[in-house]
């Protein structure tokens, strides 16, 4: 039987140090031999460096003249400790990596809290960062990208004030950060009957509204999105109100990722990009670590190309996404069908420790069919683009996203700051 060499991992997320102690993305040191390291978000690399000599500047150990040089992210002293690296030509005055970059807005950090919530929060965004630079999305703050920016505010509720909502605003992620506190999101987890509420995932979903908006708003994408997802002109507060005071339809599961997907398109497209990043980053995770979802013990029945075929068309009708660029079916369900399996397994294994499930989600057809075109809208994208700052899309007129986690009571919400947030 031929050996099976799986394609390498977009990031690897461990490496053998120098030392030959196994190193990982988040490190900033070899606990073993205290060298230093830093990851190089362009190359998806953790390299072990040292100092050039009377500079700021770092260079892979050993490098020849003439390799690359490095600068340190700002925010690796402090409470981000940020392993991030600049190339030497950075010379911003902020000093600080592509990812602390996107965040405009800081909680005040001489809160002892904040700094430890701020911490957990800028874990998160690194990680999430380092998946969309890998795919080759946009991921660039305003000033930067000529189209559409991307930044963060992190803010917390101010005593008796109103509360932070998390959401998206044309590239801005707003995100309460009190949802780093694992008793406070636990309980809000509880409240929205949630089976899955992370850091990480709130960003994943943010960010899917971002791209929504950069990718998918005003380009050839929109006809098909709506084909599947639904018109988004749907009168959005009220689709809001409607799932917060009456919650989701019985057969949410039918056609959604979750139930909170079945509130408006624009959510449902978000929950399913999240979802999308959750299986791509999780699979590459596996795959850099020699886990390969098809080699496990476990008979799932698996999907086909056929699964992605819409229903006939109307006679004399074209189907919306006729001429789109269709990436490869076949690669697209191999990825699903692996994720099912990895995912089979790690539910079993939460099990085995008295853990909630690893992924308590079912995938239906029909959201099966959405997360092929989110894998089709990020495909296409990869294709036209390299990383880094590039035209896209013309931009789209303002709109705003709120988020799930805005209070289920209902009066966390402030229209008036959300349309000050929105803009013209
Ligand atoms: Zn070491
Ligand atoms: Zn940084
Ligand atoms: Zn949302």
């Amino acid at each position: 039987m031929p050996t099976r060499h799986p394609a390498p991992p977009l990031v690897p997320r461990a490496t053998d140090c120098r030392c030959g102690r196994p190193v990982f993305f988040r490190n900033s040191q070899c606990l073993a031999c205290k060298t230093a390291l830093g990851y190089d978000p362009e190359s998806a690399r953790l390299l072990a460096l040292e100092p050039v000599r009377q500079s700021a500047l770092w260079r892979v150990v050993g490098a020849r003249r003439g390799a690359p040089r490095y600068r340190r992210c700002a925010n690796l002293a402090g409470p981000v400790g940020c392993n991030w690296l600049l190339p030497e030509t950075d010379t911003s005055e902020s000093g600080l990596c592509r990812c602390c970059r996107l965040t405009r807005t800081w909680p005040d950090l001489a809160v002892e809290q904040n700094r430890e919530w701020v911490a957990r929060i800028a874990t998160a965004q690194r990680r999430l960062l380092s998946i969309l630079i890998a795919l080759g999305l946009p991921a660039w703050p305003a000033g930067v990208d000529p189209v559409l920016g991307l930044g963060f505010d992190l803010l917390r509720q101010p005593e008796g004030g109103a509360p932070v909502i998390t959401g998206h605003a044309d590239g801005l992620i707003t995100l309460d950060v009190a949802e780093a506190d694992d008793a406070e999101r636990e309980q809000r987890r509880s409240a929205l009957h949630e089976p899955y509420r992370t850091l990480l995932g709130h960003l994943r979903h943010e960010v899917g509204h971002y791209y929504w908006q950069r990718l998918v708003d005003g380009s050839v994408w929109l006809a098909p999105f709506r084909d599947l997802f639904g018109d988004e002109r749907a009168d959005y507060a009220a689709a809001l109100a409607q799932h917060h005071g009456s919650g989701p339809p019985a057969d949410w599961g039918a056609r959604h990722v979750s139930a909170y997907a079945s509130s408006h398109p624009w959510e449902d497209w978000a929950e399913t990009f999240a979802h999308y990043l959750h299986l791509v980053d999780t699979l590459d995770t596996a795959r850099g670590f020699g886990v390969d979802g098809n080699q496990v013990e476990l008979s799932y029945e698996r999907w086909s190309t056929a699964d992605l075929v819409p229903e006939a068309a109307p006679e004399g009708t074209a189907a919306p996404d006729a001429g789109l660029p269709l990436s490869d079916p076949s690669a697209f369900i191999d990825l699903v069908n692996e994720w099912m399996e990895l995912t089979g397994v790690l539910n079993e294994l939460s099990r085995s420790m008295g853990l909630a499930d690893f992924y308590p989600f079912v995938l239906s057809r029909p959201a099966l069919r959405k997360l092929h075109l989110v894998h089709r809208v990020v495909q296409a994208q990869r294709a036209v683009a390299p990383p880094g700052p590039r035209p896209g899309p013309v931009r789209p007129a303002g709109r705003t996203h709120e988020d799930e986690s805005a209070d289920p009571v209902g009066d966390g919400h402030s229209d008036a700051e959300l349309a000050a947030r929105t803009g013209p």
